[in-house]
């Protein structure tokens, strides 16, 4: 095996973390760039020592210039990944979402990088009422943070049309697994369910808790991105990754409660504005043009997930 230098953008982030550590147990160079506004140094833990540590900002040109030099391949993670807090300050998610995008793909074009593979995001299919939900079908963005990745996927195919640049977008399906944080105000619900049952406390619904998602274990995410990077005669085109199944939340929560033992009811609270009904990916594309399979299927997820917030 050629032993390669990858940045990952994010990378002291949920799923930059998995990705950093799934490279550096490969054996290739790695280098993180990292504002640190969600992401934690405990993250990179396991392999601390062995990534380089770029702390700064996407929206600084600058050190993203320095930060891609030598790369071979950036995985794009670093984002604002929250509908409500888009909802709440739509300006700071443009210009870290999409001017931060600009930056990396601009950055990496410059330096001769040789790929870069952007998370995207399931949001950008909104209420579109087709199940599951296909690559070709029109995104209806219904949020500042679902619009503003929906541009990262344009800038992608942009790039790849007028200066022939190898970027490859996957559109993440409710990723989830350990390390996820379930403290920020903005914390995904798999984290909030998990640690909520496991402190005693009741686990906040926001609406009926019929609203399904297509919840996907962070391994799965790892793999795709991988693949994207050495896949052929995939530049400039999008990917859903997921595992191509459908949960509501009342479903998430029956099965949590059996794998931790838990009797407790939810407290349900109303709907979020801007959050999407029904969630489920069609995941051929990226079985033929990727090789992408699902390695962890959801309720094994669920149970390592527990497992790791035990642990903690
Ligand atoms: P995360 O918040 O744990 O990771 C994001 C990382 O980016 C953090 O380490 C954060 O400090 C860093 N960051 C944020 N703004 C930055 C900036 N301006 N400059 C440099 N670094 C910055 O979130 P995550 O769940 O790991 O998400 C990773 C990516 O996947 C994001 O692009 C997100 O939009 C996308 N995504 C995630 C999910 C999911 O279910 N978790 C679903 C769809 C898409």
């Amino acid at each position: 095996m050629k032993k390669r230098l990858y940045l990952v953008t994010g990378g002291a982030g949920f799923i930059g973390s998995h990705i950093s550590e799934r490279l550096v147990r490969s054996g290739h160079s790695v280098r993180v760039l990292d504002d640190f506004s969600s992401g934690k140094e405990e993250n990179l833990e396991s392999v601390g020592g062995d990534v380089e540590l770029f702390r700064g900002d996407i929206r600084d040109l600058e050190i993203v210039k320095r930060a891609v030099e030598g790369v071979d391949v950036v995985f794009h993670e670093a984002a604002l990944g929250s509908v409500p807090r888009s909802v709440a300050d739509p300006l700071t998610t443009h210009e870290v979402n999409i001017t931060g995008t600009l930056n990396v793909l601009m950055a990496a074009r410059d330096a001769g990088v040789r790929r870069v593979v952007y998370a995207s995001s399931s949001s950008v299919y909104g209420e579109t009422p087709e199940l599951p939900k296909s690559e070709d079908i029109r995104p209806q963005p219904l949020s500042p943070y679902a619009l503003s990745k929906l541009a990262g996927e344009h800038y992608i195919s942009v790039f790849h049309h007028v200066y022939g640049f190898e970027a490859v977008s996957l559109r993440y399906f409710n990723i989830f697994g350990p390390r996820q944080d379930p403290e920020s105000q903005y914390a995904a619900v798999i984290p909030k369910f998990v640690t909520a049952l496991l402190d005693g406390n009741r686990p906040t619904i926001y609406g009926d808790g019929l609203q399904s998602r297509d919840f996907t274990y962070v391994e799965n995410v790892v793999e795709a991105n991988l693949l994207a990077a050495e896949a052929e005669a995939v530049a400039g085109r999008v990917f859903n990754v997921a595992c191509g199944g459908r949960y509501t939340l009342l479903e998430l929560l029956d099965r949590l409660k059996e794998i931790i033992g838990s009797d407790t009811e939810p407290l349900h609270e109303a709907a979020r504005a801007g959050d999407v009904r029904d969630s489920q990916a069609s995941i051929e594309a990226a079985e033929r043009a990727l090789g992408y399979r699902v390695m962890v299927d959801f309720d094994e997820g669920l149970r390592r997930t527990v497992d790791w917030y035990r642990g903690k």
